[in-house]
């Protein structure tokens, strides 16, 4: 297993149950991105009672709460610490490579020979910019969001936020809330309102089974895997903040970054479509919780009457370029989504892309699984909750695996 977030301590659990001898390789500590990845203000945007692994569960005192990211990695401990999980810290795996029906794992530590492989050092390892980021003036300071940690980092003045799924919105938020002009670059995006007829809307996405959709009855996976991530944050008041409550709070919001030249930023005219495409589409899911509390009424119970967001409202004029020379904006943050990092794997199984080919974490090289990606098998799978249904599946199909193997699963040299 390569990696000690929550995903590879899930798999981990299931193979411990089902007696296989393994050992989870983590390069920092347990929950390491939790740890050192994520900025100072952070809490989940999923619910506490919706924080659940295999065999472990919040039990807190405050269900509907947002954890902030010390909570989350104390979670994440107690749970491998629970599990018993074979975890070796401080091992970073430099290389996998096929060898003898099995993988040469070489490490910082030293070599291992396994049997099979699981992948779960996360979809996160690396903040994606778009290439004309080497267009911005020198003047400016471009920080992405894994290295952002508060708005004291960034130099005095205007803030470009380029981006606007839950990490966009997020830190244009923060960044206004501290005085900041803050200015959003805002191109496809998934809306939802944190509460919907009273409920968490994630309540809803479990519920409803939206969430449970299994990869292989999405039409166009290849798309959903690359849906950015929903305008959600995690407040203790459990307030919504879409582009409409931004623009209240002062934010400008403007279209899709699309060039930069001779030091001005160019930015898309479709702002209004943008909008109604997310709009369209968040109806459409609301339809779809209306339908399906229809057909359940018992599960539903009190949930109060069906009701609709106000339409995201278009600025007057949105700028259609700003000039990055002025001073005006003094600082670019890269919410452009993330992508993960396998210089290490020395598998002929990524695509042109980068991205690991797969059939639902199965690998297409034997003995090879991947857990943690998006809509890995369900399109809850990249969430804390969504690795319990996976994490079960890819360890007994690497039941199935080894059982036809004779060799022992791993061999320390
Ligand atoms: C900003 C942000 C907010 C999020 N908010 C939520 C949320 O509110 N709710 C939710 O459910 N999900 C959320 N997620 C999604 C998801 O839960 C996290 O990305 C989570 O960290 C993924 O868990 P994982 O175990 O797959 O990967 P990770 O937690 O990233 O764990 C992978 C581990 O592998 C290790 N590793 C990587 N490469 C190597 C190597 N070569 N050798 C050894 N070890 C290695 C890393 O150090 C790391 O510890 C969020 C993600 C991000 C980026």
């Amino acid at each position: 297993m390569i990696g000690a977030g929550h995903a590879g301590l899930a798999v981990s659990r299931g193979l411990t149950e089902r007696g296989l001898d393994h050992v989870v390789l983590e390069r920092g500590e347990v929950a390491n991105s939790w740890r050192h990845e994520r900025w100072d203000s952070l809490r989940l945007l999923t619910p506490n009672w919706q924080s659940r692994l295999p065999g472990f569960a919040y039990d807190g005192p405050d269900p509907d709460g947002f954890m902030t990211m010390p909570e989350v990695v104390a979670f994440v401990a107690r749970y491998a610490s629970v599990s018993c999980a074979p975890v070796r810290t401080r091992t970073a795996v430099t290389a996998v490579r096929p060898a003898d029906g099995g993988y040469d794992v070489v490490t910082d530590q030293g070599p291992l020979r396994a049997r099979s492989v699981v992948i779960a050092s996360g979809a996160c390892n690396v903040a994606t910019k778009p290439g004309l980021h080497t267009a911005v003036p020198a003047a400016i300071a471009q920080v992405t969001a894994l290295d952002y940690r508060n708005p004291a980092q960034l130099p005095d003045g205007g803030v470009l936020v380029v981006g606007a799924a839950a990490t966009g919105v997020q830190l244009a938020d923060e960044l206004r809330r501290a005085g900041r002009r803050v200015t959003l670059s805002v191109g496809e995006h998934v809306r939802m309102p944190r509460l919907y007829r009273g409920r968490d809307v994630l309540w809803w996405m479990d519920a409803s089974g939206v969430w449970n959709q299994r990869y292989d009855e999405i039409d166009d996976l290849g798309r959903a895997r690359r849906l950015p991530s929903p305008q959600l944050v995690g407040t203790p008041e459990r307030r919504t903040l879409d582009l409409n409550a931004l623009g209240d709070a002062g934010v400008e919001i403007v279209g899709r970054l699309s060039a930069i030249r001779d030091g001005k930023a160019l930015f898309s005219g479709a702002l209004k479509n943008q909008f109604a495409l997310a709009d369209l589409k968040l109806n459409r899911l609301l339809d779809a919780f209306d339908a399906w509390a229809a057909a359940n009424p018992r599960a539903v119970g009190d949930a109060a009457a069906s009701e609709r967001c106000e339409p995201t409202r278009a600025p007057e004029k949105s700028r259609l370029s700003i000039d990055l020379t002025t001073g005006e904006i003094t600082s670019i943050v890269w919410a452009t989504g993330f992508r993960p990092d396998y210089r290490w794997l020395e598998v002929p199984v990524l695509d042109a892309k980068g991205y690991l080919r797969h059939e639902g974490g199965v690998v297409d090289a034997p003995g090879l699984y991947a857990i943690g990606l998006p809509v890995l098998r369900r399109r809850k799978s990249s969430f804390i909750h969504g690795a319990e249904d996976d994490a079960r599946d890819i360890a007994e199909h690497l039941d199935g695996y080894l059982a036809t193997a004779r060799t022992p699963t791993i061999q320390v040299s």
